[in-house]
């Protein structure tokens, strides 16, 4: 047989996906019971990977089992309940199911003629997001990689916008000799704005940076004049703390002067889908461009991001794709809203999370996520922590008297492999960060790693003394 036979067996056998299937639940079978964070001896044994590339084919079966064997035990369990990490959130089945289906379909979601039903499931999710963010009526979406480029499309089209306001064409003529553009961000900007605004020929120096409050949320009264060549940043969800910036105030200030406000809403904008948290993001729809992901708080699988713009034409053409190969329909076309060509048809499993929650599940998720974080909050206070952050959302930033205990403590939680958190430094503090963002996290689970925080405390303690 050759190669071309053999692929045709393999999809009319179907074997390798009966394989990888039953691999894939007795992984999902064991996700309570493996370890949240890979132990030394699985990790060395991803240096078994280290081969030579093969000469000639592999065995499709073979590939597989290698993964499963020496792959699976290398995960961090993810999906599981108790991976409090970054902001990274689980998956919800039903969208793991719809990635699986639309694997099979693998289609390139850039234009219409290329995927239908992309296009088509990407208008249906920019109405539904709008409608959920409560964002104006002319706002379209562009579905990314992740926030970060989500951000990066939204500030290229501001960078766009502005410099039209002040006479300047940056697609004609560039950065040489362009009127300089006020950009004003607080002190605790996410990583990924600050590699935006280096990446679109701002750097670091032409940025006015505004001090921030004990929650690291921008002081509204330190905000310089602005005008309409200026770009303000915001964030729904500080990285650490969870906090929100002061929307209702600066965006009115920013709206007066014709300003762009663009708001990093990575997994916080989430809240504005919560009957009972929505009063964080008050004012946020009145910023002009807004970045949030669908593989944090919603939890969609990776990877997926969206932009979202109040200003289509600066969006689209800020992000302007020619080509004499290229149809444009009268249809949705993706490419328009986003920098990639060739793309993943994400949308598909976002539609498929929002249409199985629905409004009151998506509410339930968030909200659920903000009463663990507490529930956390309260029994580590409880055994003797300092929770340094008020927790407004799903964000637990947690210290111990000294700093070198809170290192410590960190290193044993993340060693526990009951429970993985990240270390962050918190108003010039070493600190744990908390995030719950999983739908598979319960009470008992939140129990459990308390009970974890409890075990190091007592067993460092005693390293110390
Ligand atoms: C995670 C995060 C980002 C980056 O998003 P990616 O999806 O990882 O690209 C940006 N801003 C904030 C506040 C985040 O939490």
């Amino acid at each position: 047989m050759n190669l071309q036979e053999k692929m045709f067996e393999e999809l009319k056998t179907k074997e390798i996906f009966e394989q990888a299937r039953s691999y894939a639940f007795e992984y999902a079978g064991q996700i309570e019971k493996m370890r949240v964070f890979p132990t030394q001896e699985n990790l060395d044994q991803l240096k078994n990977f280290e081969e030579k590339m093969p000469e000639h084919p592999t065995a499709a079966n073979a590939v597989l089992e290698q993964l499963h064997r020496l792959g699976s035990p290398g995960t961090i369990a993810q999906t599981g309940g108790r991976y409090f990490g970054f902001v990274n959130g689980g998956a919800v089945p039903v969208a793991i199911a719809t990635k699986w289906l639309s694997d099979f379909w693998d289609q390139c979601g850039g234009l219409y003629v290329a995927s239908p039903i992309n296009a088509k499931l990407e208008s249906v999710c920019e109405t539904w997001l709008k409608e959920i963010f409560n964002l104006p009526k002319q706002t379209v979406a562009g579905f990314t990689s992740g926030t970060s480029m989500a951000n990066f499309c939204a500030l290229t089209a501001a960078r766009y916008r502005l410099l039209k306001n002040l006479g300047w064409d940056i697609n004609e003529e560039g950065f040489y000799g362009a009127p300089k553009l006020k950009i004003i961000a607080h002190k605790e900007v996410h990583a990924s704005i600050v590699k935006t605004l280096v990446l679109l020929g701002f750097a670091r120096k032409n940025v006015t940076w505004i001090d921030v409050d004990g929650q690291g949320r921008m002081l509204v009264d330190q905000l310089p004049e602005l005008d309409n060549g200026t770009l303000v940043l915001l964030q729904a969800g500080n990285v650490n703390s969870g906090s929100y910036d002061y929307f209702d105030a600066i965006c009115d200030k920013a709206n007066e002067a014709g300003a762009w406000v663009h708001i990093d809403g990575a997994f916080g904008l989430w809240a504005a889908a919560s009957k009972s948290l929505c009063h964080l993001t008050k004012g946020m729809e009145k910023a002009s461009s807004w970045a949030v992901d669908g593989h944090k708080t919603l939890n969609t699988p990776y990877d997926s991001g969206i932009v979202l713009c109040k200003d289509p034409d600066a969006l689209i053409t800020a992000l302007q794709t020619h080509g004499e190969y290229l149809i444009y329909t009268e249809k949705r076309e993706p490419i328009l809203y986003t920098t990639e060509m060739s793309k993943r048809g994400r949308a598909i499993e976002l539609w498929a999370t929002l249409k199985y929650l629905g409004k009151s599940g998506v509410d339930a998720m968030v909200t659920g996520f903000h009463e663990k974080a507490k529930l956390l909050a309260e029994q580590l206070k409880a055994s003797g922590y300092h929770i340094r952050n008020k927790v407004v959302f799903n964000q637990v930033v947690v210290a111990c008297d000294t700093e070198a205990e809170t290192k410590q403590i960190l290193e044993y939680v993340q060693q526990s492999g009951e429970c993985w958190c990240g270390g962050s430094t918190w108003n010039g503090e070493s600190v744990i960060r908390v995030s719950v963002c999983s739908w598979a996290t319960t009470d008992e689970d939140i129990e459990r790693t308390a009970r974890v925080f409890v075990a190091a405390r007592k067993i460092v303690g005693k390293m110390e003394t």
